[in-house]
């Protein structure tokens, strides 16, 4: 009898996105005639910039012919990727990685979800509350989290980020936390952790033998430079942090797949009887067997934001997402809505007003207004009373939703 992994039972069904699409559609059957713009899901709209779009090119012909064309690559990434990701992402923020610490994958998702694979299943984790999904559920799926009771697993440390602690999660003091998974900029709640706070986790993991998983795939958009991009920005990370990113919102690269992990030689787990074990040789081990690497296509397509043009044209597009993300500040503020986050992320973490539910909010404004958010309480318990909306839309689409949410709050 094949039996089924018991803990997947244990998943909470109803994924968010795919409840907000219900509501949405719900509300399209009883307005056909209704436009509705989505706020909503964190996709990307920009396409690919030039740069990207002629080195997918030639990678392609390459492929067209038998003197260049390219079979299975290296599971860990090619060389031209991971050297100009050490070049171009850390050396000039003063951290010093070695190209075969850079794994390369197909996106930060599968790797920040696959890791937790490498740590015995009772390690207790600690998150912070609100959060994206993956870290929590992905280790769900191998026992780690316990039972789910009211609305929170009962295995994992939530460390509450809302607007009354600032944004900046403090680390639980009444049990040890083997495991600690950090997003900044924070999805979804657009905030950053700065240097000091960060330090704190940093020295709280190196004092007590705790690992944290760094998820970076905004730092792109970070633009206050006291923030830290990297985790390595702080002294001692190397022994004890994993560092996940993406191109997905760096470059557009959502339906391109690549990313990487940042897997320090220093960084190590025990066993029982005391033994360290470097995680780069677990997760080498495990990328080998799991893993065939990332396209080539893909790779070359990364390589190519490196170049002068390349960096231009990214951060065009990242600066276009960042005005909308600024407009929608201004226009949010100007109604007396309580904002947060889009000063460094693409993300504004709006509390709803008088206290109101998430998906009480998400639903008047979606009637009212026909604009589709994204209910916080969908991230975590302490999401409850606030929504996100995403800069990643277009200009037009963002202004003319910033109208109707204007209208629609003058008029009731
Ligand atoms: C979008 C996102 C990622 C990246 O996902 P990809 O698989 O690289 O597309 C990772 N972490 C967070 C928090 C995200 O929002």
């Amino acid at each position: 009898m094949a039996l089924v992994n018991i803990h997947f039972l244990n998943l909470q069904n109803n994924y968010l996105f795919a409840d907000i699409a219900k509501k949405v559609n719900a509300f399209k059957v009883m307005h056909p005639k209704a436009d509705v713009i989505s706020l909503g899901i964190g996709d990307v709209t920009q396409p690919l910039c030039p740069a990207v779009i002629e080195a997918m090119h030639k990678a392609t012909d390459e492929m067209a012919s038998s003197a260049t064309f390219r079979g299975y690559g290296p599971e860990q990434g090619y060389d031209f990727l991971r050297e100009a990701i050490v070049k171009n992402d850390f050396l000039p923020r003063g951290i010093r990685l070695d190209a075969d610490e850079i794994y390369i994958n197909d996106g930060a998702k599968s790797d920040t979800g696959n890791f937790q694979e490498l740590l015995h299943w009772d390690n207790f984790i600690g998150v912070t509350d609100p959060i994206y999904p993956v870290y929590i559920d992905s280790n769900v799926m191998i026992g780690r989290c316990g039972t789910y009771r009211n609305g929170k697993w009962t295995n994992v440390a939530y460390m509450p980020i809302t607007a009354e602690n600032g944004f900046v999660p403090e680390i639980p003091k009444n049990r040890h936390v083997d495991v600690i998974y950090l997003c900044c900029p924070n999805n979804p709640t657009g905030t950053v952790i700065g240097k000091q706070d960060l330090r704190k986790f940093v020295n709280y993991a190196l004092k007590h033998d705790a690992l944290i998983l760094f998820d970076a795939a905004y730092q792109a958009y970070i633009r206050d430079p006291e923030i830290p991009h990297s985790i390595y920005e702080i002294r001692g990370a190397r022994k004890c942090a994993v560092e996940f990113r993406s191109y997905s919102k760096t470059a557009g690269f959502t339906g391109v797949r690549c990313g990487y992990t940042i897997v320090p030689k220093d960084v190590s787990v025990a066993t029982f009887e005391g033994e360290r074990i470097p995680l780069s040789q677990l997760w080498n081990r495990r990328q080998c067997t799991k893993f065939n690497g990332t396209s080539y296509i893909s790779q070359r397509a990364a390589e190519a934001i490196y170049s002068p043009e390349g960096k231009a044209q990214v951060q065009a597009t990242i600066d276009y997402y960042m005005d909308n993300a600024s407009r929608m500040l201004t226009t949010l503020r100007s109604l007396g809505y309580e904002c947060y986050g889009g000063e460094n992320a693409p993300y504004i973490w709006m509390r709803t007003p008088h206290n109101t539910p998430s998906w009480q909010f998400f639903e008047e404004l979606l009637y009212g207004a026909h604009v589709v958010c994204t209910p916080g309480v969908g991230f975590g318990p302490s999401g409850d009373g606030y929504v996100r909306f995403t800069a990643f839309g277009s200009r037009e689409q963002t202004e003319e939703a910033l109208n109707r949410i204007t209208n629609w709050t003058k008029s009731h």
